[in-house]
């Protein structure tokens, strides 16, 4: 007996209908077969909404609250999915995380599975159960408080409980029907891919794709899990989709393999800094302390002994950004002339493992952004990835002219 691990995001458990297509997938994989463990997101917008009453019941809320609402969306669908697995005639039942146990650390909003103990799961498959359908997103920390993974964690959950269960595959269910080379949403030329490199997939989820949870990706490489993206809304078989895999089992050989974008973005710079050493630790220490996620960042050749610093950070992290800043400044750590938010800043990245070996990319990219007249804020590489900063008007013109630049719309 074999086991698949299958996940429905929101869009595909958005409403009962859904739900009962998802269960139809499901059916199909027990009929060949198989064991399944069912990992479902909250219905669409269903987390949003949670979100929301936490941010308006409590500006600052207690973050081990707001995971015992915003899990809560995830549980409904469990039970729901579970439900019409019955009603199809497939024994199963529901498992919020904390029964499994995903056990993970306490970092509220953002928590790292640790463990996921099987007895339970496995007992219950021993007695006839077929599929374990499991609340995505939520788990349970040391001291026994509700946890969640970070938005869009239920791509985590699943490949987590691949890993140790040592499924099959992970079979990522979702609204598009497959990892593409740019988000499909911004250009028809967007091609789906059939294999992924595990690198290139974690780059450009961490460079704002958000097809899957960058953690999922990362789990999935260190556990060499086959993980595979495919659609909920259409017919599928075997080779359907995307499967992220090995560099090794890939023939396709573009140089770049993906453009990723992320919108908001900000970068914020101050001005005429002392150019002496221990400056850029007294900034990026409080920032760090205030949980302020830097990103990019660029000191400018220093004149006369001063130097400006930017960087780029979520746009929803400025406000806490300048607030330590102005208070690091207020206890004479730092000194520096102005600060300046731009606020309408996009990143867009161009990723490929063939970088590694072939020279040029970042002057046919920066080629491509000046024939559009987009100019570039900030610049970060790295081995398999180039960044820039850009108006965020830009954002998609730059994203098709990339895609354009690297002929992405066909194979290699
Ligand atoms: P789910 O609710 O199923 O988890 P998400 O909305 O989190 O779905 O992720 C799917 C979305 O990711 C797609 O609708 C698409 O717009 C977006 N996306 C961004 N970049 C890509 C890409 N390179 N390939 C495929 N989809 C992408
Ligand atoms: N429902 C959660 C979210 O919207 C987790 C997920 O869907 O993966 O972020
Ligand atoms: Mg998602």
């Amino acid at each position: 007996m074999t086991l698949l691990v299958m996940k429905f995001g929101g869009t595909s458990v958005a409403d009962l209908a859904r739900i009962e297509n998802a269960a139809g997938k499901v059916a199909r994989e027990v009929a060949r077969g198989h064991d399944v463990i069912v990992i479902v997101s909250a219905m669409a917008g269903e987390t949003n909404k949670l979100v929301g009453w936490v941010n308006q019941t409590s500006p600052f809320y207690d973050a081990r609250e707001y995971d015992a609402v915003v899990s809560s969306g995830e549980n409904v669908t469990a039970g729901l999915m579970a439900l019409r697995l019955q009603e199809m005639g497939i024994p199963a039942r529901s498992w919020q995380g904390w029964q499994v146990p995903l056990l993970t650390t306490s970092a509220h909003g953002a928590a790292r599975i640790e463990e996921i103990p099987r007895a339970n799961i496995d007992r219950k498959f021993a007695e006839g159960m077929k599929v374990a359908v499991v609340a995505g997103f939520q788990g349970v920390s040391p001291e026994g408080r509700i946890t969640t993974l970070g938005r869009g964690g239920s791509d985590t959950s699943a490949v987590a409980f691949a890993a140790a269960f040592g499924a099959e595959r992970c079979d990522i269910y979702t609204d598009v029907d497959g990892v593409y080379t740019t988000d499909p949403r911004i250009t028809r030329k967007a091609r789906k891919l059939d294999r992924i490199a595990y690198e290139e997939m974690l780059e450009l989820a961490s460079l704002g794709a958000r097809v899957l949870q960058t953690r999922s990706v990362e789990l999935a490489m260190r556990y060499k899990v086959r993980l595979r993206v495919l659609s909920s809304f259409e017919e599928v078989d075997d080779t359907s989709g995307t499967l992220v895999c090995d560099e090794e089992e890939i023939m396709e050989s573009n140089v770049v393999a993906g453009v990723a974008h992320s919108r908001d973005e900000a970068k914020m710079t101050l001005i005429s800094v002392a150019d002496r050493p221990g400056v850029a630790a007294a900034i990026f220490g409080p920032l760090a302390e205030a949980g302020v996620n830097v990103d990019m960042i660029v000191q400018n050749i220093s004149e006369e002994g001063r130097t400006d610093m930017t960087f780029s950070c979520p746009v929803d992290q400025v406000a806490r950004a300048e607030r330590a800043i102005v208070a690091a400044r207020d206890e004479g750590r730092i000194q520096f002339a102005d600060l300046v938010a731009d606020t309408e800043v996009a990143k867009v990245s161009v990723v490929g493992i063939g970088m590694r070996s072939h020279s040029g990319v970042a002057a046919r990219m920066f080629a491509a952004l000046a024939a559009e007249g987009i100019n570039i804020k900030v610049i970060t590489t790295s081995e398999i990835k180039i960044s820039v900063l850009i108006d965020r008007k830009y954002m998609e013109l730059a994203v098709q002219a990339l895609h354009d630049a690297f002929a992405l719309d066909r194979a290699g």
